[in-house]
């Protein structure tokens, strides 16, 4: 989609970029002369992402990082800048999600999806916004979802954390555009990674339920996603800020009438 070399010499950090479109967008990035610093929890996932990275010659840095907390997010940014010197672009994608009834939830269920989600981003965009201020310039791109505005049952601890990011994203690309920086989201509706089939359609008439709400009739795919969030931080887009764009087949203007 966009021309080789769009990021050379860029440096991504992307929270969650051990899987699924975390680990998509590092690729895509990579692909496109970014390097890559990728941090989630565990050398779990992070480990065969770095390998599946490098092996596509693309430099990439690994940090095992817990966005719940200060500490390892301020590490997290000092490993990047250690091995590379700048931060060009943050890709807030860390999250956690379970579907539960929200009179059912316990309020460690709550704080958790909270703290990873609405914290999390938070605290990685103030300590990557500090970098991104004093260098003036630089991109962030929030994930947020669809039912940041409508709710969505059984997500009530995401749905809110995502509303609150989208207040954030907006907040903060008012703030920090004198700063010479960008802040947007993508929104996308439901695509298919291994983590999100596991926790949010464990079932195949959860499956078939939320792609009859979807015009184009298809889940989306994670190089879809990956795709926008690439734009919004590309020099193309370098008049949008405070954008939450969506990516949803057209889900959130709903089905309507069959005719
Ligand atoms: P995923 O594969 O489960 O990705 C979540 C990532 O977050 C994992 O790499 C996980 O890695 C990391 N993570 C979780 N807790 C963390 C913590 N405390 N600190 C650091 N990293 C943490 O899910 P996905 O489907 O690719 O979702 C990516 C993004 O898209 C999320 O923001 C999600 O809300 C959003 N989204 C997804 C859908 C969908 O249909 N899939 C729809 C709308 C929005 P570790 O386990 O190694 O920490």
């Amino acid at each position: 989609m966009l021309p080789a070399k769009t990021f050379q010499d860029r440096v991504v950090l992307i929270t969650g970029g051990g899987t699924g479109l975390g680990l998509e967008t590092a690729r895509r990035f990579g692909r496109l002369g970014a390097k890559l610093v990728i941090a989630s929890r565990s050398d779990e996932h992070l480990v065969p992402a770095l390998e599946s990275l490098q092996a596509e010659g693309i430099e990439a840095l690994s940090v095992v990082t817990d966005v719940r907390l200060p500490k390892s997010v301020a590490r997290m940014k000092d490993a990047a800048l250690d091995r590379f010197g700048q931060i060009d672009v943050l890709v807030n994608n860390a999250a956690g999600n379970f579907l539960c009834p929200s009179k059912d939830l316990s309020v460690g269920g709550w704080k958790v999806v909270i703290d990873i989600a609405l914290n999390g981003v938070f605290y990685c965009s103030r300590e990557i916004g500090q970098h991104m201020i004093e260098r003036g310039s630089g991109h962030i791109c929030n994930i947020v979802a669809c039912y940041a505005w409508t709710g969505g049952p059984g997500t009530v601890h995401s749905a809110a954390a995502k509303a609150g990011v989208v207040a954030m994203t907006r907040t903060l690309a008012v703030e920090w555009a004198p700063h010479g920086l960008r802040v947007n989201a993508v929104s996308p509706g439901v695509f298919q990674t291994e983590g999100a089939a596991q926790r949010l359609w464990p079932e195949e008439r959860q499956e078939q339920t939320i792609l009859r709400a979807v015009p184009l009739g298809r889940f989306g795919q994670s190089s879809e996603v990956a795709d926008s969030i690439l734009f919004l931080c590309s020099p193309y887009a370098d008049y949008i800020n405070g954008e939450i764009l969506v990516v949803d087949g057209g889900a959130h203007l709903g089905k309507g009438l069959e005719i």
